[in-house]
């Protein structure tokens, strides 16, 4: 190997996370040693993002960092900043290879090489690219002992979000053989993990090319041995069906949270970001029985607000119809104009001072709803999978971050708690549920 010490710096989602948690885990088998001084580094890859203008300008601020840092040392740069402008970021200072998002399962390989860009044009004319599910270390040797191991099972999107960039820099929708990710789960499972988060681009759009589906390859995972729970990443309200809904509120090996990519609640919205839901009333209601029925399951969802042409009175649609729904959580976004899109273009861009008022209005009632979900779940007994061994810290099946101070257990183990005090914080306080004996 030419190179034997080599630093990772990754951005953006958990597809590009686990991306490179795949490529660590990898280098380690060959020999190499991940550092985490830069200074220590004679190669420094950093995954990029693309998602907002301000991702960009983040990675273009730690490109400069580190080659100030460590002058001798040769950056790659991969990930969809490095496949939307890989000419640009070729000829920054201690730049040697810039590698696309489909040759990133090639590193190994490509940083033998002297230098150069390795990009794999895109083409819809592709459907039957399937890719691999990523690798899977033991716990232990999973990036620092993390308990939950995202399995990626689809990248790309079919959809042409007028704001999105993801699938110019990702493609089209392609997914892991149907078959491939049972056994990588069942791989998963054999190597210790208890929580398995099946992640993508759009998992939604999961196996359609093989005329498969994301509900399918569930059911066939409840029907595996042993004590475990799978976790859903983000869903499209497109895909979201009755039968996913129940089987998220019954299973006790789903976990009891769904993450929902709504971004707004208002017709003429949804229609000028080209995301036509077929009917925003009825994907409301349908959401409002879901939180009825299961009034303990997580329920969030992402949200964008000030996108151009959104009126006062469109953004008051998106809030009454949050308010009766009932989220636990959601991540507000400030829509943020992204060239290579069409929205960059539309007409009644929104000020900064009014995107900040509706976010900020916004963010008020969802937290006001996440007060309600916790308080309703003072006295519910949940299950976490131990992240941090003191204090006992860990995520519950319903999507909720615990700490029980003064308390200590092996990460990795089953214990059943609960949250006994909300704060305004990331970790509410709980207690454990001791079993009687
Ligand atoms: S569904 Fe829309 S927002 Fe999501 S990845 Fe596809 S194009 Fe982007």
């Amino acid at each position: 190997m030419l190179f034997t010490k080599v630093a990772i710096k990754s951005f953006g989602c958990r597809t590009n996370q686990e991306e490179m948690n795949s490529l660590r885990f990898r280098l380690l088998q060959q020999g190499v040693e991940i550092v985490d001084d830069i200074e220590d580094a004679q190669v420094i890859i950093i995954n990029t993002c693309t998602v907002t203008s301000s991702t960009e300008s983040k990675t273009k601020r730690l490109i400069k960092a580190v080659a100030g840092q460590n002058p001798s040392a040769k950056i790659l740069l991969t990930g969809c900043l490095a496949q939307q402008k890989p000419s640009e970021l070729k000829d920054l200072d201690s730049v040697f290879w810039v590698v696309g998002n489909t040759e990133k399962d090639q590193i190994p390989s490509i940083l033998e090489k002297n230098g150069g860009v390795f990009q794999h044009p895109f083409s819809r004319e592709i459907p039957n690219l399937s890719i691999k599910t990523n690798e899977i270390p033991s716990v232990k040797d999973h990036a620092g002992f993390r308990t939950r191991f995202p399995l990626k099972i689809q990248e790309g999107c079919n959809y042409r979000c007028s704001y999105c960039i993801v699938p110019s820099v990702r493609g089209p929708s392609r997914s892991a053989e149907f078959s491939n990710v049972l056994s990588a789960f069942d791989s998963a499972l054999k190597a210790g993990f208890k929580e398995i988060v099946l992640t993508g681009t759009h998992i939604g759009q999961f196996a359609k090319e093989q005329s498969a589906s994301l509900l399918e390859l569930l059911k066939e995972i409840v029907s595996f041995d042993g004590d475990f729970r799978v976790r859903l990443s983000s869903l499209d309200p497109r895909d979201l069906s009755d039968e996913i809904l129940q089987l998220v509120g019954n299973n006790s090996k789903i976990c009891d949270h769904l993450h929902i990519s709504v971004q707004s609640f208002s017709e003429n919205v949804l229609r000028a970001m080209d995301r036509p839901y077929s009917d925003v009333e009825r994907l409301v209601s349908r959401l409002s029985a879901f939180r009825r029925s299961f009034p303990s399951a997580g329920l969030g969802a992402d949200f964008i607000v000030g996108f151009p042409g959104e009126t006062d009175k469109d953004f008051e649609l998106t809030m009454e119809r949050v308010s009766m729904v009932g989220f636990s959580y959601a991540h507000i976004f400030r829509f943020s104009a992204r060239p290579g899109t069409s929205a960059i273009s539309l007409p009644e861009q929104i000020s900064d001072s009014v995107k900040t008022n509706r976010s900020n209005r916004l963010r008020m009632l969802i937290n006001q709803s996440r007060d309600d979900f916790i308080n309703k779940n003072l006295t519910v007994s949940k299950k976490i999978i131990v992240e941090s061994e003191s204090p006992v810290r860990g995520l519950t099946s319903n999507y909720i971050h615990v700490e029980i101070p003064g308390l200590r257990r092996s990460c990795n183990s089953w214990m059943d708690v609960k949250v006994h005090e909300a704060v305004n914080g990331r970790f509410h306080l709980a207690q454990p549920v001791w079993e009687k004996t």
